[in-house]
């Protein structure tokens, strides 16, 4: 195999062996683009360098090889004395992980070459500086020193020479920070600063193979799903310098904005300054657009340059570049990060201009931005109180405690106290907080900034560069126009406009949400330009789904609600809640009945209040299926909580007054007491060992669907038996069922199609599926309960308990009661999916656990082939265009 690749020879398409990175730069050398020759190291030889502790054995010979041919292509050798050629080593995964993961710039430079640097460039102070950043940043990465280190003496030699930036430090000044710079090294390393250039080279990569696995990496990967055996590419590519002077500098660049979508210049530009300067904000950049009055050739090469990358990745790219002495680089590209919004208007866009097909435009959006963009957004109408203005990095509207550092943060929001982590700016070991917080400040910093990144990549509200706060992190408060906000103090952001706001501001919907409810028109003229780019996607969506969209619903409000939102129906109305509020003490009668006419009396009082239930959702529902699940979960769940019940009888009895009704209930409570009432006594085990429930709630189904016909009417009925095991319980039940509904016929002369079915929530059921179906017009995967069986994990439990350690050590990267369990429970499914379909052909199947919403599952469900999936009246959205993107 071959390990290193020249910038020639890769292409875009070679992410997984090149990394984003490496695969882009070698698609713009080939598209004729300037980018300063390098070679990259593959994935492949990280993995290698990963699994066995060594680098692989050939490969040091493929470097060389490699550096020969760029040493001739530049003229110049590695850290030769006289004139030397440096280089930067890079990382570069197949999936951006923004500032996870190390690079070393400047190598090549010694206590020789330095010199020669000097008199090539003619600018003593630039060698001084390349030297003390390649020490500073080696000595960081590589050799692992602490760089608050190299930052304080930094600072020191600042204060010194009273200057604020370090521009403004002289080449002798510099030249005694190197000196200290080593001195750090030798003494926290244990080691000499490598003057051996290819030594340096080296470690370097070695150092970057290592970085893929740190902790913040790892935490990272697992955010964002990215798997923990891709490893990470190398980059090495020659040297080209921002820091030459005014004539010199860097950049990033976006060919939309990466927030509105909007066409136009967006990015920034910091004069004379190196590579990471500009996402660290460590210095105040300018808008990119001032790079015409600085340097308009190179400006208008680069809106030449950003055209053709447009043009040729048919999307929006986002652009590192550096400018040496009036010549333009291009050191990096990639389809950029953009906002939920930007990213529905950005597929319309491309639609409009032709450069991709609707298709296309659905794979350029999903349904986790859907969901962020129905989160509700601050009332304009509201009185606020206004603190500042930064930069809107990351839209969304965030509430929560002003909190200093991320220590804090995690720790308030395990307590469940929603925070806004505000800091001067971010870095990566923030990571933790960003993620427990409500809402991301910073006062420094631009919109490529590590805190704007990566709050977007997580689609968490971040303003950034607020420069009017001044915060102070060591004594944990901010404070702006004569405002102090100590920790602790309510504040508000708005990712979407930037500003800062005292204490809480009240929130509205958001716009798509209000289009979904439809209350307001994407044919509007005035129509929000969100909303309709959201509309269109949708209608392609729609139009090409395979998978039908039921709601978990189980009131009229909440049909109504799914309707709109696009539901073809109810997958499941969970009857228990039905006998919840003040019916419970019925239910409380019918548990308690001794005799069959107690029994039979209350559920006499239960069945005309079931009947009103149903007729109110299949008119909610009329013309659509609905599918009603007997009761489910165990008695005692209605019944009163036993310790407090012990509590209430043992202090009658202590005051001699009985109460005959609640020694009873305690009585009833003890009698139904189970360890383990989630494998007891529910679900069809009620129906056969409680006579009359199941009937009653059939009749009540019946009558209620008759009743509609009468009213002219559409009712589409379906019943659904919960937790079968096997074929002869449903057999029962179902014998029963059909004769309460032939009784309802006969009585109303009106004539009654309704569907019988089960749920395949037990591997039992799953495993017999074939037998089921014998029984069964249709199966609806009950995939939460099949989760909690199939793994032995207790649902209610086993997320606050132990899954945290599960996700830590990688066991699984999300809960399986989040993302189906492909391999484990989504087995279960495919097989039963087959057996059922081979007994009946046209037997009817879908999903009604939690994961009918989930945007992975939908994927996995079209691919197995079920007819619909149902999810709560919400997550609709996304399940229809999770559903278009599957089929698409
Ligand atoms: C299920 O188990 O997946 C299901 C939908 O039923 P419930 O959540 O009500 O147990
Ligand atoms: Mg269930």
């Amino acid at each position: 195999v071959k390990f290193v690749y020249d910038f020639t020879e890769g292409n875009k398409e070679l992410k997984d062996l090149l990394g984003g990175k490496g695969a882009n730069l070698a698609e713009m050398t080939n598209l004729g683009l300037p980018v300063p020759p390098g070679f990259t190291i593959t994935t492949e030889a990280c993995k290698v360098y990963l699994d066995s502790g060594d680098e692989p054995a050939a490969l040091r010979d493929e470097v060389s090889a490699h550096l020969s041919a760029l040493e001739k292509t530049m003229g110049k050798k590695l850290g030769q004395a006289d004139d030397p050629l440096l280089v930067s080593v890079r990382s570069g995964a197949k999936f951006s992980m923004p500032g996870m993961m190390d690079t070393v710039l400047n190598i090549g430079l010694s206590d020789k070459s330095v010199q020669g640097l000097a008199k090539q460039s003619g600018d003593d102070r630039f060698a001084w500086d390349s030297y003390r950043r390649l020490i500073q940043m080696f000595g960081k990465t590589v050799l692992g020193v602490d760089g608050e280190l190299f930052e304080d003496a930094l600072d020191k030699a600042k204060e010194t020479k009273k200057v604020t930036v370090d521009t403004d430090l002289d080449a002798a000044e510099l030249k005694k920070l190197v000196t200290k710079f080593k001195k750090i090294v030798k003494s926290e390393a244990g080691r000499d600063f490598p003057q051996d250039p290819r030594e340096q080279m080296d470690l370097a990569i070695h150092a970057v193979f290592d970085s893929w696995n740190t902790d913040r990496a790892k935490l990272y990967r697992r955010q964002e799903r990215i798997p923990g055996d891709l490893g990470t590419a190398v980059n090495v590519c020659s040297m080209v310098f921002g820091n030459l002077g005014p004539d010199s500098g860097t950049g990033v660049a976006f060919t939309r904005d990466p927030a509105s979508g909007q066409q136009g210049v967006y990015g920034d530009y910091l004069q004379n300054a190196q590579g990471e300067d500009v996402v660290a904000g460590i210095r105040n950049t300018v808008p990119l657009a001032d790079l015409e009055q600085i340097d308009k050739k190179s400006y208008d090469q680069l809106m030449q340059i950003m055209e053709t990358l447009e043009t040729h990745y048919k999307d929006l790219c986002d652009i590192e570049f550096t400018i040496e002495r009036g010549q333009l680089w291009m050191l990096q590209t990639r389809v950029g990060k953009r906002t939920a919004g930007a990213a529905f208007r950005i597929a319309t866009q491309l639609v409009d201009q032709g450069l991709i097909d609707e298709a296309e435009a659905l794979q350029r959006v999903n349904g986790a931005q859907l969901a962020q963009l129905m989160f509700p957004r601050f009332d304009e109408d509201a009185k606020v109180e206004q603190l500042g203005r930064g930069i809107a990095a990351s839209p969304g509207a965030a509430v929560g405690k002003a909190v200093f550092d991320s220590y804090t943060a995690i720790k308030w929001s395990r307590s469940g106290e929603k925070v806004i982590l505000i800091r001067r700016e971010t870095n990566p070991d923030d990571l933790d907080g960003m993620i427990a917080a409500e809402g991301i400040l910073t006062s420094r910093g631009g919109k490529t900034s590590h805190a704007a990144v990566v709050a977007r990549g997580m689609g968490k509200t971040c303003v950034c560069g607020a420069e009017d706060l001044e915060v102070d992190t060591k004594r944990r408060r901010l404070t702006v126009n004569g405002h102090v906000v100590e920790e602790g103090d309510v504040v508000s952001i708005d990712g979407s406009t930037g500003k800062v706001y005292l204490g809480e501001v009240p929130v509205v919907p958001s716009p798509v949400v209000e289009y979904f409810e439809g209350r307001m028109h994407a044919g509007a003229d005035d129509a929000d330009e969100l909303v309709k780019a959201v509309h269109r996607i949708m209608a392609y969506a729609d139009r090409v789904r395979r998978l039908r969209v039921r709601a978990n619903a189980d009131n009229a409000e909440d049909a109504l609600r799914a309707r709109r939102f696009g539901a073809q129906g109810i997958g499941l109305c969970r009857t228990e809640h039905m006998f919840l509020g003040e019916r419970r003490e019925l239910v409380e009668h019918l548990i308690l009945a001794d005799t069959d006419e107690e029994r039979e009396n209350a559920l006499k009082e239960l069945l005309p209040l079931q009947k009103r239930d149903f007729i109110e959702l299949f008119e909610a529902m009329d013309g659509l299926p609905v599918t009603v699940r007997l009761l489910d979960p165990p008695l005692h769940e209605f019944l009163p909580d036993i310790t407090e019940l012990s509590v209430r009888v043992a202090l009658a009895e202590s005051r001699k007054d009985h109460n005959e009704n609640d020694l009873r209930l305690l009585q009833a409570v003890h009698r139904l007491h189970e360890q383990n009432p989630m494998l007891g006594l529910r679900g069809v085990r009620l129906g056969l060992v409680i006579p009359g429930l199941f009937t009653m709630q059939v009749r009540a189904i019946a009558e209620a669907a008759a009743e509609r016909k009468n009213a002219k009417g559409d009712p589409r009925a379906e019943i659904m038996i919960p937790l079968v095991g096997t074929v002869q319980e449903l057999e029962i039940v179902r014998e029963e069922a059909e004769q309460v509904i032939a009784d309802v016929e006969r009585t109303t002369g009106v004539a009654l199609k309704l569907a019988l079915g089960t749920m395949i929530e037990l591997p039992r059921a799953a495993l017999t599926a074939g037998q089921i179906a014998e029984a069964a017009e249709f199966f609806s995967f009950g995939t939460n309960d099949l989760t909690q069986t199939v793994w032995g994990f207790s649902r209610d439990d086993v997320e606050a308990s132990f899954f945290t350690a599960y996700l830590e050590k990688g066991i699984f990267g999300v809960s399986p009661f989040e993302t189906i369990d492909k391999d484990g429970v989504g087995k279960l499914v495919r097989d039963a999916v087959a057996a059922g379909r081979a007994t009946r052909p046209d037997l009817k199947l879908g999903v009604c656990g939690e994961h009918g919403g989930d945007p992975e599952s939908v994927h996995f469900f079209h691919e197995v082939g079920l007819d619909y999936v149902s999810c709560s009246p919400f997550r609709i959205p996304v399940a229809r265009l999770e559903a278009g993107r599957a089929a698409s």
